[in-house]
């Protein structure tokens, strides 16, 4: 009885000099493990004098009910302050200023796509869109562009099959449009085009916006009254336009639109090439064979077509002397619009 007076004794000395788990994990096994010392008081009861049997027996049961009971209490209460303990580490100062977040912007040839909608929404045309891989027929023949026509030459063209490409130019979309629709027609088409062409001022990949204006009696003034309304909104109402006879197969008869270089002023540098004038677009009056292959009747519509390339535009507008910058993704450029 004795001896286990002093093992209670030893149990409280030691577990309240206990300050961690692992170490309360030890002092479990000590005492009431396997070979632990309650465990071995409990198999000396064999030794013990019959007549003191169910006193000492009780006594261990006690003892060692009291010691779990006591390591138990404990881990809760350890548990407790460690918890205790991770919430304050773990403490979120929210004083502290955030970390800004760089936010994105538009990117210049976006910006000058919506700027180029916004002018002729404005002026009442409507927005399509056409496939991107197209037919032979409708990105060159229904263009009055026939297989073997020299024109196929000024367009390196990614063929996909003989009879698929991937389309050179928006014009198609113009035809698509007229094949389904009856005018008054006032459309802009714009979309990505594909050359086989790389250089400062060329990419496979470019854009392009295409219009068309169809209805009875349209005549060229007209045609120069939107563009020169068009570009006088789009760099500034003083720039000088002049439209200079071109060729074009789809339109007869045909311009180059140019307007007076806004890097010189008219004077002549190096962009303009000493002539002081910018190309900005070509356009014309739809050719009556365009109009017959979408089964207009040649006589029955008149109409003028323009197009553009928005990055040609964009590069003009913001002095941007190479088209590559454009898909480059180097933010020290794009972070600049
Ligand atoms: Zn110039």
């Amino acid at each position: 009885m004795d001896d286990l007076l002093s093992l209670r004794q030893s149990f409280l000395d030691e577990i309240s000099a206990v300050s961690e788990i692992a170490e309360l994990q030890q002092l479990k096994v000590r005492y009431t493990g396997r070979k632990g010392l309650i465990t071995g008081r409990l198999k000396a009861l064999s030794t013990v004098p019959p007549e003191e049997k169910p006193a000492f027996g009780r006594a261990v049961n006690e003892l060692r009910d009291f010691v779990e009971q006591s390591i138990e209490d404990t881990e809760t209460e350890l548990r407790k302050v460690e918890k205790q303990k991770r919430l304050l580490s773990e403490k979120i100062d929210i004083t502290l200023p955030g970390r800004p977040l760089k936010a994105g912007n538009i990117h210049p040839l976006n910006r000058i796509l919506d700027e180029i909608k916004d002018i002729f929404v404005f002026l009442g045309f409507n927005i399509e869109e056409g496939p991107e891989i197209e037919l032979d027929y409708y990105n060159f023949e229904a263009l009055n562009i026939p297989k073997h026509h020299p024109a196929r030459d000024m367009q390196d063209t990614f063929y996909i099959t003989d009879d698929v490409v991937l389309r050179t130019h928006t014009s198609p979309v113009q035809v698509r449009v007229m094949e389904k629709k009856r005018p008054p027609l006032r459309i802009i088409a714009p979309g990505k085009v594909y050359r086989c062409d790389a250089d400062i001022s060329h990419t496979p990949m470019f854009h392009q916006v295409e219009g068309l204006l169809v209805d009875d009696d349209i005549s060229f003034s007209d045609l120069k009254g939107v563009i020169e309304l068009f570009i006088h909104s789009f760099f500034g109402k003083d720039t000088p336009v002049r439209f200079r006879p071109s060729y074009f197969p789809f339109t007869e008869p045909s311009a180059e639109v140019d307007i007076g270089c806004i890097f010189c002023r008219g004077k002549g540098c190096r962009i303009c090439k000493k002539t002081g004038w910018l190309e900005v677009m070509g356009c014309g009056m739809v050719n009556p064979r365009v109009f017959e292959m979408s089964g207009y009747g040649p006589d029955e519509f008149s109409g003028f077509a323009f197009g553009m390339g928005v990055e040609r535009l964009t590069m003009l507008k913001y002095s941007i002397d190479d088209i590559r910058l454009f898909y480059e993704n180097d933010l020290r450029f794009l972070m600049q619009f």
